[in-house]
């Protein structure tokens, strides 16, 4: 062996014990499995449903960011009074039978008239009524129809029959555009 072969041999030497050194360094720490993450962070990557949304100390859960609140879509008109109408001649005359104003036929859970000075033929309306008793009606519908004597703040819902109008008598109604 040459001086050269020895200095060879030795960096090679050298580079492996410092190398080995180095790995010596880092593998303590590794193996006392200290944790560099948070635990808390660690674990929401361990989580099996990543949807599940964390709750914030205060007790509010926080919206992920992709999630935007919804704006309000329904726009209030006020409060009106309801009266309840069917095709016969008792409720629309000579019109009995006939389509609304509008031009459609007149349909039970869609149809009301309005005072159209107020809320314009075609309007989507969302009606929900003070009493308990008439919830069944609350729900979307349609201005179609106008009435002599529906003027300003009254509103004439369609139903199927006429005892079923009479039954529905007046009611306190309010009223949205949607
Ligand atoms: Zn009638």
């Amino acid at each position: 062996m040459t001086d050269k072969h020895i200095i060879a041999i030795g960096s090679i030497v050298v580079i492996v014990i410092t190398s080995f050194a180095c790995c010596k360094q880092i593998s303590p720490i590794q193996a006392k499995d200290e944790p560099y993450i948070p635990i808390a962070y660690a674990q929401a990557f361990d989580e099996e449903e990543p949807d599940t949304i964390p709750v914030l100390e205060s007790g509010e859960t926080p919206l992920p960011s992709c999630v935007t609140v919804d704006e309000p879509t329904k726009k209030f008109i006020g409060d009106y009074k309801a009266t309840f109408y069917c095709n016969c001649q008792k409720c629309c005359g000579k019109w009995s039978g006939g389509n609304t104003a509008s031009g459609t036929r007149p349909t039970e859970g869609r149809t009301i008239a309005v005072d159209k000075n107020k809320i314009k033929l075609g309007t989507k309306l969302y009606l929900e009524f003070e009493s308990a008793e008439m919830s069944q009606y609350n729900g979307e519908y349609i201005a179609e129809d106008t009435g002599s004597a529906i003027k300003k703040n009254k509103i004439d819902v369609f139903v199927g029959s006429h005892r079923e109008a009479l039954n529905c008598g007046v009611k306190s109604v309010k009223i949205w555009e949607v």
